[in-house]
């Protein structure tokens, strides 16, 4: 007997036939013994219609004014697909249940749009999971102390799945999506990209933080956190995908570079001519945390020594633009900042892999990719086991092609 998180994406159940052949392959593949959670996420494009909807009402839905009601209506999303498909599991004669993330015991903080996992009390699950049923959950939500539904970020209902895997102390957490693995860029622009049959904690989780949307970076925390193999696989074919875990066990663990990753999602901001003094930089950055708004790529550069006068660069997602530019125009008024600048069309792009550490060639080698495709470089940061470039977004196709190529020639 098994206990089994398996999580399918909105591709994965975009219509009632596809939800139908989730039920299907799930009851062919179950032991008669076998305990079976299936996590959901919204059918399809749906989370992207419900933004759109709220759009109507106003073009910026994502200001923090409504993001209790924002949560209210993303969540529905779920909703639909756990009552599908546990009618689906019916319909094929096997008992089943839908529960919302508040029935769960799913409990969030209340930071809505972005909430966090404070903890899970399982009990209803393993009530109903005992009874026989096949318990369906709505991923990607929570509810706070209030009660009140929260939401984990956009691709949150991985980190639901992870979490309740390592809560129930399943035996395995199955991530199935519309790729049948990790790959060392997204299939989706590099043809050559190639999959991997292991990746560590550490490694996914860098290569999630910097845009490998495939996984959401905090459901591979979860997955270290409860030391849960990840199995990332196609939901359309039965092969084995991408095993996500503490150590490598079958692939040679000396290569240098493990994949490349982007991120479109990134918005610049220049603080102009603000005073060199000191607490300025605690002034901006503190009131952009109290907004919980994170920021990436930071760069202060001196912009004129003779006046004592700084520039502040910095990136945030752009879906925290509306909010930034509001806390930043209050901002910038008590730093004496002369103007602020945003650019909207830029994009991140990374290479991650523990095997570059003590290898003082390869950043290099990245920069030469870049120059070859005539991609220029804004920002360059850089992690222990990561280097990532800001640059144009109509370029990133490029640059991600061109850095891949340069590291995986074999895939050419
Ligand atoms: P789901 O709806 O199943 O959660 P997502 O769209 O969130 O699916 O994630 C799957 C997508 O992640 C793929 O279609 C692919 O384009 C993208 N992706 C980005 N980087 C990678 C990568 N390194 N390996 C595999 N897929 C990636
Ligand atoms: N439906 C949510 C989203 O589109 C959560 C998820 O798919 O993981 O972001
Ligand atoms: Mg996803």
């Amino acid at each position: 007997m098994a206990l089994v998180v398996k999580k399918f994406g909105g591709s994965s159940v975009a219509t009632t036939d596809k939800i139908l052949a989730v039920a299907q392959r799930i009851l062919s593949e179950k032991k008669p013994d076998d305990k079976i959670v299936v996590v959901v996420s919204a059918m399809g494009k749906t989370t992207d219609n419900l933004i759109t909807l709220a759009s109507g009402i106003d073009t910026q839905p994502y200001k923090a004014r409504y993001a209790r009601e924002m949560d209210m209506l993303l969540t529905t999303g779920e909703q639909v697909s756990i009552a599908l498909l546990a009618m689906a599991f019916k319909k094929l004669g096997q008992p089943a249940i839908s529960l919302t993330g508040a029935q769960v015991g799913m409990r969030t903080n209340s930071v809505h749009t972005k909430g966090r996992i404070l903890g899970i009390k399982p009990k209803r699950v393993h009530e109903e999971l005992n009874k026989g049923q096949i318990v369906v959950v709505a991923g990607f939500q929570g509810a706070d102390k209030f009660g009140d539904p929260v939401t984990l970020g956009r691709g949150g209902s991985d980190t639901s799945a992870v979490a309740l895997a390592g809560a129930l102390k399943a035996d395995e957490c199955e991530i199935f999506t519309d790729v049948d693995g990790v790959y060392s860029a997204d299939p989706r622009i590099v043809k050559g990209a190639r999959k991997m049959k292991e990746i560590t904690y550490f490694e996914m989780l860098e290569m999630a933080r910097l845009g490998a949307g495939v996984m959401q970076p905090r459901s591979v925390e979860m997955g270290q956190f409860f030391n849960i193999p990840i199995h990332v696989r196609s939901t359309f074919t039965k092969e084995t995908g991408t095993i996500i875990r503490e150590d490598y066990t079958v692939e040679e663990k000396d290569f240098e570079i493990r994949g490349v990753a982007h991120d479109m999602k990134v918005a610049k901001i220049s603080v102009i001519g603000v005073p060199n003094n000191p607490g300025v930089a605690h002034t901006l950055f503190k009131a952009l945390a109290d907004a919980n708004i994170d920021v990436d790529m930071i760069v202060q550069s001196i912009r004129n020594i003779d006046r004592n006068i700084n520039d502040i660069v910095f990136t945030i997602n752009l879906s925290d633009l509306a909010e930034a530019k509001k806390v930043i125009g209050a901002t910038s008024e008590k730093i004496n900042a002369a103007h602020v600048l945003v650019e909207e069309d830029m994009a991140k792009v990374s290479i991650v892999g523990a095997g570059m550490l003590g290898s003082p060639g390869v950043a290099a080698r990245m920069f030469g990719a870049l120059a070859r495709a005539d991609v220029n470089i804004d920002i360059i940061s850089t992690s222990e086991i990561s280097v990532s470039c800001l640059v144009k977004g109509s370029q990133v196709t490029e640059a991600v092609n061109s850095i891949h190529d340069e590291f995986f020639p074999d895939s050419l």
